[in-house]
């Protein structure tokens, strides 16, 4: 099976392609990257699905979704309740989808406690969804390596890690990067880390060029090229219910995310060279 470019897939199953975005801690953006990485994808002709797997449901009122229309959300699939495909909602994107989260996640963890399977609820979810329906699905996690964030690491084939450009950027890392080495071990051998990505770099700011160049050093190629400067632009946006690439597709921000998005595809290009 060979994806539009003629590249045979990793896994060479033809599938879409998963991708978590993933960090325990708070406002690092996750979710700014999960909503604009996903609409630069979207804006090349990828056919992308936006899991929102976090309470906060950030990610679904980010891509325009409304609260109160969100009758079925990633609760409904994490208990089992509803197949992945029934809770897909249309955004004011071409080619972007999401699926909607709401506060009732906050509960699923206890219940499917109990349950052999939880772990697996999502990966499990993604696999039932219509062949071809996607080429791409970001899931955007919670601030927590929680149950919720360990299903989107065995769901996905690869992590993209936003790290913010501050003084303990590094801090935390490596229990995310043992929390993967373990899915890996355990759950998700293909499991890989796609790459880190600095976000809200502020020029002015001495010590910033400092933790990126720190960041550069301890983890090597793992970090993508593309730093996302901070840019006010991407904070508005969300509050308009669109991703920055339509809010204002010239500012800073949305033009370092159309270039992230180039340098991940880049990725897996090799990824799917290396795979053959
Ligand atoms: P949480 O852990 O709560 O889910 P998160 O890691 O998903 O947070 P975001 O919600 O993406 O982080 O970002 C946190 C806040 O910072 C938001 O208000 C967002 O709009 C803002 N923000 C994110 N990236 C940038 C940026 N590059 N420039 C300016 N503001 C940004
Ligand atoms: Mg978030």
């Amino acid at each position: 099976m060979s994806d539009r470019n003629g590249l045979a897939r990793p896994g060479g199953h033809g599938g879409p392609r998963v991708l978590t975005v993933a960090n325990q801690k708070g406002g690092v953006g996750k979710t700014t990257t999960a909503i604009n990485l996903a609409t630069a994808l979207a804006a090349i002709g990828e056919r992308v699905l936006v899991i929102d797997l976090d309470p906060q449901g950030n990610a679904s009122t980010g891509l325009g979704i409304d609260r109160r229309k969100r009758d079925l959300s990633t609760y409904d699939v994490m208990t089992g309740e509803r197949p992945l495909a029934d809770v897909v909602m249309a955004t004011a994107v071409p080619g972007l989808a999401v699926a909607p989260s709401t506060m009732d996640l906050l509960g699923v963890e206890l219940e499917i406690a109990g349950e052999a399977d939880r772990v697996h609820r999502l990966r499990a979810a993604i696999a039932a969804l219509p062949a071809g329906a996607y080429s791409y699905i970001l899931i955007d996690c919670p601030p927590s390596l929680n149950l919720l964030t360990i299903n989107a690491l065995v769901a996905a084939q690869a992590i993209l890690v936003p790290l913010q450009c501050e003084f303990f950027a590094l801090e935390g890392l490596s229990q995310l990067l043992s929390t993967v080495d373990q899915v890996k071990r355990s759950l998700n051998p293909e499991l890989r880390i796609h790459g880190i990505v600095l976000t809200m770099y502020d020029g002015r700011n001495n010590l910033a060029a400092q933790v990126v160049a720190d960041v550069r050093e301890t983890m090597g190629e793992a970090v993508y090229e593309t730093v996302i400067p901070r840019n006010v632009r991407l904070s508005e946006a969300p509050s308009h219910g669109k991703p920055a690439l339509l809010y204002d597709v010239r500012c800073s921000g949305s033009q370092a995310y159309i270039r992230l998005a180039s340098e991940v595809i880049q990725r897996e290009r090799r990824l799917a060279a290396a795979a053959a």
